[in-house]
């Protein structure tokens, strides 16, 4: 699951900050029963927007003897059920559906019951369970529009599949399933498993399409999707992906999708476990920005088909590596309950920075993981901080934040570097296969992690997952005979944070004409490290690799800063350029910092470097930066600098270049700017780009913004 994150900014500024620990405390359930098999049939009206179901569910008791039977069901209306031929008695709450069998039912029984319902025209509304962010929650009819045609849709995650059909509605009660559709007869139908049959019905205006999963699979992550879609059909090896798009996407939907194989064999060898489903599809849907992964088809928010001039600023591979990640990581194993999604999320999410590597490169990966720790430390300092693993809560959707999909992938990565790249893939695959189709827990995982690796890393876990918050150091050093001393302090604070990490770190001493690199551990609040060595370092670099999850507050030289500007890798360059915006006040700080905006080999330093000197600049040198400048990240800093300090110049840049300019975050920087330097003149010019496509209507929304400002003039 990936949602952009918009169900908890929608959460967080309507209700405050909540106090996450003051949230009911949830256990594991006690399921009186197990369902083998899930046989759904729907018939959907669309005009009507109804849907009739009949749903057969198969089960065994686990008790020794019950005499009711429940299911999670809500928003339908159930007229009858049936045990074979007889009819059952039944109560239905605004949450459950009770069934009083004939008579007792005892351990190991094997039961059938079908259930009749028909939604009467009721809809879920996701904001009644803490969903604001989604459009649908259980089975939602879409009209056509602009951006989509008329489709029908389901989103079972966390708890809707209960909406669409009765169920034991539990990420650890894994059934196999039919799932069966009629729709009229110009739509198509995907749903989890094999297309096993389409045919028409009997009245010749609607087609019934037959799906079938034979691989015990969570309620979750059931799915149906209905509309008139485009499918293009791919493989991988022999196994079918195919992608399903709305006819207008049809000519861009390659660029989204065209890696899908290739990540799977990326996945496998990662994972060392084949592919485990007998099919991939992908279909895009309007109900989410980013995607669910509905075992075997997953739903991606349909603002991941872009054109060729999107690629570079909104590319999809990583949503689909995201998504293809959780068909191992997910949905092959499961969670045992919703507070252990880091189980499911943190591998997904790690998924998105290792292929992102092997795509673009280290370099790339770097940038990568370092945007997640800030995604993290924004949640950390901004809303609150807790352990991944937190049981307390009172909807399902409030584990799955920052905290368990970034800080999870930066997790695991410290995790990856302890282990090294060999055992840490062993693990994965041993904990893949153990778990085939089940339901690991947090204590399953640090397990096999043990097992594998032979060494107890039950303190990793205990400090990384099962607690709050990060190390925050304070490094000071100095340098007295022959020997350069580091004194490194921990001052992290919080609930549930620990008081001392154990920290096993590298620190990289940047001489004249050499980097030597030490192993070091730390393991107290303060601690003091000794380097024997003949000439004090000109700057001194704690974790050179970038690959903790660290806070770290260390003072440079001006000339370390400068040393560490050209020499240190692209994120140390990046916080050289940062922390050099003190010294403007010297020539030499411009000088070096203009010098960097140009020459710099990684996007990222030179963004930085403008950001830091931009105040020194002159309209020529922006003016020359934006032509030469192939990025669009730094050229949109150029941009917004240039604005703040020569308008009238800026002005008559973005005039010349709004329309002919290659990259749609820059134009919406340009516009953006246009709103607040231009005049009436730009109107006219800004009017076309109110109806012009762009990714996530970017332009569209800073058009209107800037169109309201230019009026108000
Ligand atoms: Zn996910």
């Amino acid at each position: 699951m990936k949602l952009l994150f918009s169900i908890f900014v929608f959460h967080y500024l309507i209700f405050g900050q909540d106090n996450i620990y003051d949230r009911p405390l949830q256990k594991h359930p006690d399921f009186d029963i197990d369902v083998l098999h899930y046989d759904i049939n729907l018939k959907i009206n669309d005009l009507q927007k109804t849907f009739f179901g009949k749903t057969s569910i198969n089960f065994k008791v686990l008790k020794s003897k019950i005499d009711t039977v429940r299911f999670d069901s809500e928003t339908y209306k159930v007229s009858l059920i049936k045990d074979n031929d007889v009819s059952l008695q039944f109560i239905q709450t605004d949450s459950s559906l009770i069934i009083l069998p004939s008579k007792t039912l005892y351990k190991d029984e094997i039961i059938e019951y079908t259930i009749y319902y028909q939604s009467d025209g009721k809809i879920a509304n996701p904001a009644d369970y803490n969903m604001g962010g989604v459009k649908v929650l259980g089975l939602g009819f879409f009209e056509e529009s602009d951006y989509n045609p008329a489709l029908v849709q389901t989103h079972s995650w966390p708890e809707g599949a209960r909406h669409w059909f009765p169920s034991n509605d539990h990420p650890a009660d894994k059934a196999t399933s039919k799932i069966v559709t009629t729709v009229r007869s110009d739509w198509k139908v995907l749903s989890n498993g094999s297309l096993i049959d389409v045919k028409p019905t009997d009245s010749g205006d609607s087609l019934t399409y037959t799906w079938q999963l034979d691989l015990p699979n969570s309620t979750y992550l059931y799915v149906m999707v209905a509309g008139p879609f485009e499918v293009i059909q791919d493989y991988y090896k022999d196994i079918p992906m195919s992608y399903w798009v709305y006819p207008k996407d049809k000519k861009n939907a390659h660029l989204s999708f065209h890696r899908t194989p290739e990540i799977m064999e990326f996945f496998e060898k990662e994972y060392g476990v084949p592919y485990p489903w007998p099919k991939m599809d992908q279909i895009t849907i309007p109900g989410i920005n980013g995607g669910a992964e509905s075992t075997t088809a997953t739903i991606l928010g349909e603002t991941t088909i872009h054109d060729e001039k999107a690629e570079k600023d909104f590319p999809s591979h990583w949503l689909v590596a995201h998504e293809a990640a959780h068909q191992w990581f997910g949905d092959y194993i499961t969670m045992s309950n919703w507070h252990h999604a880091w189980l499911n999320e943190s591998f997904a999410t790690y998924g998105e920075y290792l292929y992102s590597t092997h795509l673009y490169g280290r370099d790339e990966g770097k940038i990568n993981l370092w945007k997640k720790k800030q995604s993290y430390l924004n949640e950390y300092r901004n809303r609150y901080s807790r352990p991944m693993v937190h049981p307390y809560w009172e909807y399902p959707n409030q584990n799955f934040d920052s905290h368990i999909y970034p800080r999870g992938a930066a997790v695991l990565h410290m995790l990856r570097v302890i282990l090294g790249d060999k055992i840490f893939k062993e693990f994965q695959t041993v904990f893949l296969n153990k778990f085939a189709f089940g339901n690991p827990n947090t204590q399953d995982l640090i397990d096999v992690v043990n097992e594998v690796s032979k060494q107890d890393l039950s303190w990793f876990f205990q400090q990384w997952v099962l607690s709050a918050g990060h190390p925050q150091i304070d490094i000071n050093t100095k340098f007295k005979n022959k020997e350069l001393i580091v004194e490194i302090k921990q001052i992290q604070e919080g609930i549930k944070t620990p008081e001392k990490y154990y920290i096993p770190a590298k620190i990289s001493f940047f001489m004249k004409n050499e980097i030597v690199e030490k192993e070091i551990i730390i393991d107290e609040r303060n601690s003091i490290h000794r380097f024997p060595m003949k000439k004090e370092p000109i700057f001194v670099r704690f974790d050179p690799d970038d690959d903790l999850l660290i806070e770290v507050t260390q003072k440079h030289s001006y000339n370390g800063l400068l040393n560490k500007l050209k020499r240190d890798n692209l994120i140390g360059r990046m916080r050289a350029a940062e922390s050099l915006y003190q010294y403007l006040d010297n020539p030499k700080t411009i000088k070096i910092l203009k010098q960097t905006t140009m020459n710099d080999s990684s996007w990222i330093v030179r963004k930085s470097a403008f950001q830091a000197v931009g105040s020194k600049m002159s309209s020529k040198e922006f003016i020359s930066a934006y032509q030469s400048e192939k990025h669009s990240e730094p050229r949109k800093v150029i941009i917004s600098e240039m604005s703040k300090f020569y308008p009238s110049e800026s002005l008559k840049l973005i005039r010349e270049n709004l329309d002919t300019d290659n990259s749609y975050i820059v134009q919406e920087e340009m516009i953006k700017n246009l709103g607040n330097i231009g005049d009436e003149s730009d109107i006219l010019r800004l009017k076309s780009y109110e109806e012009e496509w762009s990714p996530r209507r970017i332009l569209k929304n800073a058009t209107v913004k800037s169109l309201s400002k230019l009026r108000d003039k």
